[in-house]
C-alpha cells in the first residue's frame, strides 16, 4: 500500500491566518486530524476529514501519549492522510519530537510543519519585540513546567545570561519561579510581562515588575495558556501598538 506520511502540524498560536500555507493544505487535505486542547476552534472548523480531539491540558489529565502514538499508527497503516495537529510550532514543548520517534519507529514516514510559535508571536501580539537589540542580545525560551521526573531549570544560571526570558507553562508556578529568579539577582522592579491566550479572541495581557509578577497575574486572573515575559523588553508591551491594529476591541491593554 502507498502510505501517505504522517504530518506533524504546528497550528500556530490560534488566529487562522497564522497559519502556513502548508499547515492549511495539510489541515484540508487529511483524511482524519488528532488535535491538541489547544487548537482554536477557527482552526478546527478548517478540518474537513474525521476530528479526533486528543487532548493534552498543562500536565494534568490528558490522552495517554502511547495511545496518541498507537492511534496515528493504525489510522496511517490504514492509508489515511494523517494529521496531527499541535498548538504554536510542534517542536516547541509539543511532545513532537516523541511523536516523530514513535512514528519512525513504526516504519512510517513523517513530515514536520512548522508552525509560529506562541513564545515568539504572543509577546508580538502585545508589541513585545522579544529580542530587541536595544535591551537584549537574546531570548531564552523555557518551560515552567518541566514535567514529573524532569529537572527544573537551571533559574538562577538562566537569570545571569541577561537574555529575555520567555517562560510556557509558568502561571501556575509563577511565585516558586519569581522567588528563584529574584533570589539569583535579578532586579525586583524588571519589567515582567503576561500575555493569556494570545492571537485568540480571549487574549489578555498586563505588564508589571517581576517582584509583583505573581500579585498581577492572581489579580488580573490571567490562566492558562499563558506566556510570562521577563525582561527589559516586556516594557514595550505598554505600546500596544501591534494590539491595537491586530485585536479585537475587546481585547485591550490591562496594565498590571
Ligand atoms: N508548541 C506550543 C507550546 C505547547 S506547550 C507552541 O509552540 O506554542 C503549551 C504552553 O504554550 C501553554 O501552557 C502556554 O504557556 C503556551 N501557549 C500556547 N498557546 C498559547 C497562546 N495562544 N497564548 C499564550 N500562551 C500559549
Amino acid at each position: 500500500m502507498n502510505l501517505h506520511p504522517v504530518s506533524l502540524v504546528g497550528a500556530g498560536p490560534g488566529d487562522p491566518e497564522l497559519l502556513t500555507v502548508r499547515a492549511l493544505r495539510r489541515i484540508e487535505a487529511a483524511d482524519v486530524v488528532l488535535a491538541d486542547d489547544l487548537i482554536d476552534p477557527r482552526v478546527l472548523a478548517l478540518v474537513k476529514g474525521r476530528l479526533l480531539r486528543v487532548g493534552k491540558r498543562g500536565g494534568c489529565v490528558s490522552t495517554d501519549q502511547h495511545f496518541i502514538h498507537a492511534l496515528m499508527i493504525r489510522e496511517a497503516r490504514a492509508g489515511h492522510r494523517v494529521v496531527r495537529l499541535k498548538g504554536g510550532d510542534p517542536f516547541v514543548f509539543g511532545r513532537g519530537g516523541e511523536e516523530v520517534d514513535a512514528l519512525r519507529d513504526a516504519g512510517l514516514d513523517v513530515e514536520v510543519v512548522s508552525g509560529l510559535t506562541s513564545g515568539i508571536a504572543g509577546p508580538a501580539a502585545v508589541g513585545i519585540p522579544v529580542t530587541d537589540r536595544r535591551a537584549t542580545p537574546g531570548v531564552i525560551l523555557v518551560t515552567g513546567h518541566p514535567g514529573e521526573g524532569r529537572s527544573e531549570p537551571d533559574w538562577a544560571a538562566l537569570a545571569r545570561t541577561g537574555l529575555t526570558l520567555v517562560i510556557y507553562m509558568g502561571v501556575a508556578r509563577a511565585a516558586d519561579i519569581t522567588a528563584r529568579l529574584l533570589a539569583a539577582g535579578l532586579r525586583a522592579d524588571l519589567p515582567a510581562a503576561v500575555v493569556s491566550a494570545a492571537h485568540t479572541e480571549r487574549q489578555r495581557h498586563a505588564v508589571t515588575t517581576l517582584a509583583r509578577l505573581p500579585d498581577c497575574i492572581a489579580e488580573q486572573r490571567l490562566t492558562s495558556p499563558a506566556l510570562i515575559v521577563v525582561g527589559e523588553v516586556a516594557a514595550q508591551a505598554d505600546a500596544a501598538r501591534l494590539g491595537a491594529l491586530a485585536a479585537p476591541p475587546e481585547a485591550q491593554v490591562m496594565a498590571g
